[in-house]
């Protein structure tokens, strides 16, 4: 796992101490001895982690890390607070300020590897999501990635699977405030628990006389309803060789007994607020990707979507032999409805003529807009006779009840002429039975529009 680490310290000898470590690990490492220069190395280099002294002349680590994440280019950068042993106080001020994580001076090695490596693979997961929505253009990037998630403080639902019940009652206590804890004693019925209800954190407990901690933590990773699911562990002293083997699992975070809650609250707002915005943007592209394909005014696919999966459709056909036709509709002197009654006329027809497409086509055919006032329709396993009575029906349809548009639900006679073609026996392909469908649909409307025509196959 390659990324670039910014130490930031003020004491140089402390900057070369990580330094060494860092680079040892094989990261890339970065370094400033001040709040404004590290400032700068974040909004300028490619920073994965921020390793943020607290104690430092003019801004000290509590103010960088503050500005750091009040800034929409800066604000995904994890930040780890390096604070001195005894200040616990310290912690808090920095969680305060956004900062995801923090280390204790003197700093452990497998605390400083394990962190930062955990860090990371939370990072590359958000750029990947910030990638994917920027190249599809969203618009709404900024705005989500602006808001900040720690305050929107609705408390998290957290599950505890434990079977000790003195732990249970004191992590129960500690999380009075801050989290809905819901508790499993068995790790079966843990992990069924986890599966069905929408958690947004789980903490497993890796004292069960009769249970590897770390076969829970592996199933909730290769289930798809709980792979993005935080686990943090709850591990004891001694037990660094499990926490390893767990963060290989992919475990997020652990956490040492005996528990201080401080650091306890911390790390699950940190995992909670992580998992919020992971989850945003995941369903920003979902609906980003949605969006390139679908026609805004109808609702229906678009012609983006039907060039790409025309193709697989007659693909599938002609393997397993089986027909397929398709329909170009075009509605009649779509012009002169928008000469007389508007765009916003015209667009009311486009929305009503989809409606009542929808209405008269199968879930497995595929209608779309093609542009403008044309639609198409592929009809999988439609022979080209059946694909010709649906195209009347269609037809029928549309004229036979006037389409009411505008504000006073005016009433007004549309049409629409329909060309339909076949997969044919012999050699063809996408571009030559939409070129059929366009033969027919042009005969349709030279012979006097408002009806259908079929290219025999
Ligand atoms: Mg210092």
């Amino acid at each position: 796992m390659t990324a670039r680490i910014l130490v930031v310290d003020d004491i140089p000898a402390n900057v070369r101490l990580l330094e060494v470590r860092l680079l040892a690990e094989y990261f890339e490492v970065l370094t400033a001895n001040n709040g404004p220069d590290a400032i700068e190395t974040c909004e300028n280099g490619k920073v994965d982690v921020v390793l943020l002294d607290v104690m430092m002349p003019e801004m000290d680590g509590f103010e960088v890390c503050k500005r750091l994440k009040s800034d929409p280019a800066t604000s995904h950068i994890p930040v780890v607070m390096i604070t001195a042993l005894d200040q616990v106080s310290d912690r808090v001020r920095g969680l305060e300020a956004g900062a995801d994580d923090f280390l204790t001076k003197p700093v452990n090695d497998l605390q400083l590897m394990t962190r930062v490596k955990s860090l990371v693979r939370l990072k590359s997961l958000t750029d990947e999501l910030r990638l994917r929505a920027s190249t599809t253009r969203n618009i709404g990037i900024e705005e989500l990635l602006s808001r900040d998630f720690a305050s929107e403080d609705t408390r998290p639902r957290v599950l505890l699977v434990d079977e000790r019940k003195s732990s249970v009652e004191r992590i129960q206590k500690m999380l009075r405030n801050s989290a809905e804890l819901d508790v499993a004693t068995d790790p079966n019925a843990g992990f069924f628990q986890a599966a069905e209800t929408a958690y947004e954190c789980v903490l497993i407990s890796t004292a069960f006389s009769d249970f590897d901690a770390l076969r829970l933590c592996s199933q909730l990773r290769s289930l798809d309803r709980t792979r993005f699911l935080p686990i943090m562990l709850l591990a004891d002293e001694g037990e660094e060789g499990r926490i390893l083997r767990g963060l290989e699992l992919g475990i997020n975070d652990y956490l040492i007994r005996p528990i201080d809650q401080h650091e306890l609250t911390a790390r699950l707002r940190t995992q909670v607020r992580r998992k919020r915005y992971n989850d945003q943007l995941r369903a920003s592209v979902a609906l980003t990707i949605e969006m390139a394909v679908i026609d805004g005014l109808t609702a229906l696919h678009n012609r983006r979507y039907l060039d790409s999966h025309l193709q697989t459709l007659f693909d599938r056909a002609v393997a397993r032999r089986r027909p397929l036709s398709v329909m170009i509709t075009d509605l009649d002197r779509f012009k002169s409805i928008n000469d007389a009654h508007g765009h916003d006329g015209g667009d009311d027809v486009l929305r009503e003529f989809a409606r009542r497409l929808r209405k008269n086509v199968r879930g497995i055919d595929l209608a779309c807009r093609f542009g403008g006032e044309e639609f198409v329709v592929v009809m999988p396993d439609t022979e080209g006779a059946v694909a010709e009575k649906v195209a009347e029906r269609i037809r029928a349809e549309i004229a036979q009840a006037p389409f009411a548009i505008g504000a006073d639900g005016k009433a007004i006679e549309v049409t629409v002429s329909v060309g339909v073609s076949s997969l044919l026996k012999g050699p063809d392909s996408v571009a030559a039975l939409m070129k059929r469908a366009d033969l027919a649909l042009y005969e349709a409307k030279s012979g006097g529009r408002n009806r259908v025509v079929a290219k025999a196959a």
